[in-house]
């Protein structure tokens, strides 16, 4: 399967530490501008920040710094917790230190990182202050098993060995999405995209998903060709050679059914991306449980964004409406978008469903689902649900699975 590299789900390194170790410093100094707001009251930063930058081998990241974990005053504990949310969506962490102190407070810390299973490093910042003290300084890179770079902003000598450990230590999954359609289609063939334009399609513009999939074919040197269902019966009358594979919006998917003959493989890009970054062997587990609800059960929207106003509306409306209407059941919907936590434990929710989280990395997908999955909680994602509250669930993921579920 050829790999692409992601532009749009930028890699997150986080920035953690104490109040007044430097920590925004030290992003303005790897941004090489000022970003977050520097001072040397503690506790100058409130809410985290976040920069895009080009990083050096990288490519595109983001830079998000966060508040001071040491902060025990009724507001620093909400700024903490905070800063604690920032975990599950971040690819990598530096976490900050000054004159080798490493007590209960980084210890909870590397625990967190540990538990997310996000890669750190150590970073010993204002050395120029605090003399370097080589023995203590190893002797924690060599418990911890991470590397620990020495480091002063006045004097960012060591910016470029920073970078380095960074780029060794980012996870393939945050740097690298496999080809979505790669392992499906040859070159030459013929793969058709149904995309309706309605009053929720942006004006002038295709959506992220349906411009991924565009150039994922066009970099699998096959053809693409984009029609509305409204044009779809008739083009399909006319071409030759059939398409290999047709994707559809879910949206589109019970009408497209009727129309695609069933030896041409459909299914809809909300899936498709399920299985580039999505947890897909468990969402094809989860799916059925819309099948068993019962009355009073409680269901997990999760958005991966809080800005997209069409999967709103998709999240919001359209699948607790059709999710009613499949299981004549009295369900309860909540929401969380974006960073937000969940209001109460993964365990009393009967089903997670999240959406196609096209805007960020599959590694801050998994952590968002991992509690959940860790639980037993069912999990499945928009364009599965749809598909499966459709009845046409089993065509829709045939393409992609590896078995007979
Ligand atoms: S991240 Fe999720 S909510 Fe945001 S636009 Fe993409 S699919 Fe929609």
């Amino acid at each position: 399967m050829s790999l692409n590299k992601g532009k749009d789900a930028k890699p997150h390194i986080g920035i953690f530490g104490r109040r007044n170790y430097g920590k925004s410093s030290l992003i303005n100094t790897l941004a090489n501008q000022d970003i977050a707001i520097v001072s040397d009251i503690p506790g100058t930063t409130t809410d985290p920040v976040k920069k895009s930058m080009e990083m050096a081998n990288l490519g595109a990241v983001i830079l998000v710094d966060t508040a001071g974990i040491d902060d025990d005053s009724p507001l620093g504990k909400e700024r903490i917790k905070k800063s604690l949310l920032q975990i599950s969506q971040i690819d990598l962490a530096i976490l900050v230190i000054v004159n080798n102190v490493f007590d209960r407070i980084e210890e909870e810390l590397i625990d967190l990182f540990a538990k997310q299973e996000i890669p750190y490093l150590i970073v010993q910042n204002k050395t120029d202050i605090f003399p370097i003290n080589l023995e203590k300084s190893n002797a924690l890179s060599a418990r911890l098993q991470v590397p620990l770079i020495h480091f002063s902003c006045s004097k960012p000598e060591n910016v470029k060995v920073l970078f380095e450990e960074l780029n060794k230590l980012i996870p393939s999954s945050s740097l690298q999405f496999k080809s979505l359609l790669g392992d499906l289609i040859q070159k030459d063939e013929l793969v058709l995209l149904v995309t309706p334009i309605d009053s929720e399609a942006p004006v002038g513009r295709m959506i992220l998903p349906q411009v991924q999939l565009i150039r994922d074919v066009l970099d699998n040197h096959a053809v693409v060709v984009c029609v509305r269902e409204t044009e779809l019966e008739a083009f399909l009358t006319k071409v030759r050679p059939k398409p290999v594979l047709v994707i559809t919006d879910s949206q589109a998917f019970e009408l497209v059914d009727k129309i695609v003959p069933p030896e041409i493989p459909l299914s809809s890009f909300s899936i498709v991306l399920a299985r580039q970054k999505g947890e897909f062997e468990h969402y094809l587990k989860g799916t059925p449980k819309l099948a068993e609800l019962h009355d009073g059960d409680r269901i997990l929207m999760l958005e991966s964004c809080t800005h997209h106003v069409s999967c709103d509306d998709i999240g919001q409306v359209k699948i607790p409406k059709w999710l009613n209407q499949f299981s004549g059941k009295e369900l309860i919907y909540e929401m969380a978008s974006g960073l937000e936590g969940i209001s109460r434990p993964i365990a009393d929710y009967a089903l997670v469903i999240q959406c196609g989280g096209c805007v960020i990395t599959q590694k801050q997908i998994k952590n968002r689902l991992r509690p959940a999955i860790e639980a037993g909680v069912a999990v499945t994602n928009y364009g599965l649900a749809i598909a499966f509250m459709h009845g046409i669930f089993h065509r829709a993921t045939a393409p992609f699975r590896s078995q007979k579920i």
